[in-house]
């Protein structure tokens, strides 16, 4: 569980609903392949409409990240979205009544971070609270295989929460707030959708999932040096271009990094070329190019 204190297949019918655990089993490969049609024809008949009128006016002004993209990434992510504001669950907590600017901000910037990846669009995430504002935590452990229903740990006030199983946890004047800013290098939603890309594979250990021993290697190599470097400059109390709660652990040094990667892409390319390298190979997006060739 983590709680935080801050903070290719490209069209949408293409997106790979691979199962493993199904292969050699035929009955469930059958009811696989029926799931999978039904879902893919639910999301062309979605997709067959026009995009909701108002909502690109959302993005423009709650997903800074959104004037940085080319048309064509804008198209991929406006279809991202559809689907996943309509298949998520989504639950207005603490009297907060959702709105189509609170779900689309979400979903805008959770699916940002899976634009350039193979993904089944956070299969480990069934629906999202959204809390008006700052949230203080109960504080209480979770039991053992309980799903938390509401936020858990605490007594700090926390802006967002991701957990191994459960939802993910939002308020939404943080939301908004790191969303409009980008220069303040600090979004809720990259970070706790960082954290659920993390657990793909079952652990919050700061590495998703990756594809072969030589992307492993180098992860690991360049990540802990970073880490250890944040960690020392942190117990001396200096400062540093990442975020200094990126010391606290593996799993939040790279959530942390993941929000500076997609908010200052150009700082943290200059500061930490290997790191930035590693972000971009993982992620399959240049966002410091994007922001480069905008400002032409
Ligand atoms: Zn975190």
């Amino acid at each position: 569980m983590c709680a935080d204190r801050v903070t290719a297949p490209r069209p949408v019918g293409l997106l790979p609903l691979v199962s493993r655990q199904n292969a050699g089993q035929p009955s469930a490969t059958l009811d696989f392949t029926v799931l999978h049609w039904l879902r893919e024809r639910r999301r062309r008949k979605l997709l067959a409409s026009p995009f909701p009128a108002g909502w690109e006016a959302h993005l423009l002004r709650n997903v800074g990240h959104y004037q940085w993209l080319e048309e064509r990434d804008r198209q991929h992510l406006r279809d991202l979205v559809r689907v996943f504001v309509a298949e998520k669950r989504w639950e207005g907590c603490g009297g907060l009544s959702l709105s189509d600017e609170m779900r689309v901000t979400i979903a805008a910037q959770a699916c940002l971070l899976v634009l350039g990846l193979p993904h089944e669009l956070y299969r480990n995430v069934e629906s999202i609270l959204v809390y008006p504002s700052t949230v203080v935590a109960p504080q209480r452990r979770l039991r053992s295989f309980e799903v938390p229903l509401s936020p858990v740990e605490g007594p700090l006030p926390i802006l967002g929460q991701a957990g191994l199983r459960g939802p993910v946890i939002l308020v939404w004047d943080a939301v908004k707030r790191t969303g409009r800013h980008p220069e303040s290098g600090h979004n809720v939603v990259y970070h706790e959708f960082a954290h659920k890309l993390d657990m793909l594979d079952g652990r919050a250990d700061g590495t998703p999932p990756l594809h072969g021993r030589d992307e492993y290697r180098r992860w690991t190599r360049i990540c802990a040096r970073e880490f250890h470097m944040l960690r020392e400059r942190a117990e001396r109390g200096e400062r540093s271009l990442l975020d200094a709660y990126g010391a606290t652990s593996e799993a939040e040094f790279f959530a942390v990094a993941t929000e500076q990667f997609f908010d200052q892409p150009v700082a943290v390319r200059r500061h930490h070329p290997e790191l930035y390298g590693v972000l971009q190979a993982f992620y399959r997006q240049d966002p410091a190019a994007r922001v480069a060739l905008r400002s032409v």
